[in-house]
C-alpha cells in the first residue's frame, strides 16, 4: 500500500511506509524496517490509544516523545516535548536518563538528536519514510561536487563558508564541520551570517534557497550579489562564472514545498477582507511572500508573535497548517487562519502515525529497537562541530 499524502480535508485513516528506495536508511549504522505489520495498521484508534499509553506507562523515564509542531494532534497529544527541530534536539541532549527518544518528526530532525545525545541512548523515528523533500534537494555528492568547481574557479583565497540549514541530512553538517563551516536555523540565521562574513567573503547557503536569500536581504546582501546554484545543471548559464565571482552569497536550488504554496495573490486577498490583519509568514516562502507579509521569522518566532498579541487579533498566517490549527485552538481570543484555504500539511511530517507509535513502542517493551536512527561517529564529530559554531554565535 502506497503512503497517503492527503490533504487535511481528507478522510485519511492508516499510513503504510512507502517503499521507495530513496527514502531508505542513510547510514549503515540505521536499522530500518520498512513495513509496519498489518495488525497496526488496521487497529482502531482507541486500541491504539490504550496501547500507546500503557507502552508509556511501562517506560516511564527510560522513554521521552518528542513531537514536531508540523505533527498532527493525535501524535502531539502523546509528545513529552513540543518544538522545532532545533529546540527538540536541545530537549534530547538534557535528558540523559531516557534510553530511548522517539522522534516524532523527519529523518534529519532524528538524526541531529542522535548527535546530540548521548552514546547510550537510541533515538527512533517511528516511520523511516519520513524524510523531509527540502533535505533531500542536497546530497553529499552534490555539494562536494559544487565545492570543487567553485574553489577550482575562484582559486585559494576564495573565502567560501559553507552555511547548512537545519534540514539538512547530518553529511552535509559533517561538511560544515570539516569546511570551516557552520549550521543555522531559520531563528539563527542572521546571525550566522555575520558569523561567517567575519570569517570569509563568499557564503554557500544549502538546501533552502529562500531561506538564504531573505537572510541575506535582511543582512544587507542586495540580489545582485547573489547567484543560485542549480545542482542538477551547474554553471549551465553563459554568464555563470562571471556571477560567481560577482556572487557573496551562491544560493542552492532548494525549497520546501509546504511553504512556497503561499503566494502574494493570497496575502492581498486577505488584506481585502480583514484591513486589519497581521500577515505572519515563515522565511522559506519566496522573497515577494515575506516582502509582503508584516512579519516573518520562525516556527517558534510565529507561537510568540501571535501569543502575545491583544485579544481580537486577526492573522493571516503563512506555514504549516497542523502548526496554524493548533495556534488557533489554543487562541480562540484572536482570529487565526492560514493564508492558503487549501494547504495541505507537509506531507513528509503527516508520514507518522499512531500505528507506529504503538509499533515501535510495543516493540521497545519486548526488548526490540525498531527504526532507530543512528550516524556513525565520524559523521556525528563533524557535524557536532558545526552545531557547536552555531551555538556559539548565540
Ligand atoms: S515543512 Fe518543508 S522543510 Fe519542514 S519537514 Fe516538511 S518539507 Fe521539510
Amino acid at each position: 500500500m502506497a503512503i497517503q499524502t492527503a490533504c487535511a480535508e481528507s478522510q485519511e485513516t492508516r499510513i503504510l511506509p512507502l517503499l521507495n528506495p530513496q527514502t531508505r536508511a542513510r547510514h549503515d549504522l540505521s536499522k530500518r524496517v520498512d513495513t509496519i505489520p498489518t495488525f497496526y495498521a488496521e487497529m482502531s484508534g482507541e486500541e491504539l490509544d490504550r496501547r500507546i499509553d500503557a507502552a508509556r506507562q511501562e517506560l516511564g523515564t527510560r522513554l521521552v516523545v518528542m513531537g514536531h509542531h508540523y505533527q498532527r494532534d493525535e501524535i502531539i497529544k502523546y509528545a513529552d516535548y513540543r518544538g522545532d527541530s532545533f529546540k527538540l534536539a536541545q530537549m534530547a541532549a538534557k535528558h540523559p536518563e531516557a534510553d530511548y527518544i522517539l522522534f516524532c518528526g523527519v529523518h534529519f530532525m532524528a538524526e541531529s538528536a542522535d548527535i546530540l545525545s548521548g552514546p547510550h541512548q537510541q533515538v527512533i523515528l517511528p516511520n523511516p519514510a519520513a524524510g523531509c523533500s527540502m533535505a533531500d534537494m542536497a546530497n553529499i555528492a552534490e555539494v562536494e561536487e559544487c565545492w570543487q568547481m567553485l574553489t577550482e574557479q575562484l582559486g585559494d583565497d576564495a573565502g567560501i563558508i559553507p552555511v547548512t540549514y537545519m534540514n539538512s541530512a547530518a553529511n552535509l553538517k559533517a561538511f560544515c564541520g570539516r569546511n570551516g563551516g557552520i549550521v543555522c536555523t531559520s531563528s539563527n540565521a542572521p546571525a550566522v551570517m555575520r558569523w561567517a562574513f567575519s570569517r570569509g567573503k563568499r557564503v554557500l547557503f544549502f538546501p533552502d534557497e529562500h531561506l538564504g536569500r531573505n537572510t541575506a536581504l535582511k543582512y544587507g546582501i542586495p540580489e545582485h550579489q547573489m547567484t543560485v546554484w542549480n545542482p542538477k545543471d551547474p554553471m549551465s548559464s553563459v554568464d555563470a562564472e562571471e556571477e560567481i565571482e560577482r556572487a557573496r552569497i551562491i544560493l542552492w536550488k532548494g525549497y520546501c514545498s509546504t511553504h512556497m504554496r503561499f503566494s502574494v495573490q493570497q496575502i492581498e486577498k486577505a488584506r481585502a477582507e480583514y484591513p486589519d490583519i497581521k500577515i505572519l509568514v515563515h522565511p522559506e516562502c519566496r522573497r515577494e511572500v515575506v516582502e509582503a507579509a508584516d512579519l516573518y521569522g520562525s516556527t517558534e518566532y510565529i507561537i510568540q508573535q501571535i501569543e502575545k498579541a491583544p485579544a481580537g487579533t486577526v492573522w493571516g498566517v503563512g506555514t504549516e497548517i497542523n502548526l496554524v490549527h493548533r495556534i488557533a485552538k489554543e487562541h480562540p481570543e484572536q482570529h487565526i487562519f492560514c493564508l492558503d484555504p487549501i494547504v495541505c500539511p507537509c506531507s513528509t511530517m503527516y508520514r507518522i502515525h499512531p500505528a507506529y507509535l504503538a509499533w515501535v513502542l510495543e516493540a521497545l517493551l519486548q526488548g526490540e529497537v525498531i527504526n532507530q536512527v543512528s550516524v556513525d561517529e565520524q559523521t556525528a564529530h563533524w557535524a557536532r562541530v558545526a552545531l557547536e559554531r552555531m551555538l556559539a554565535t548565540a
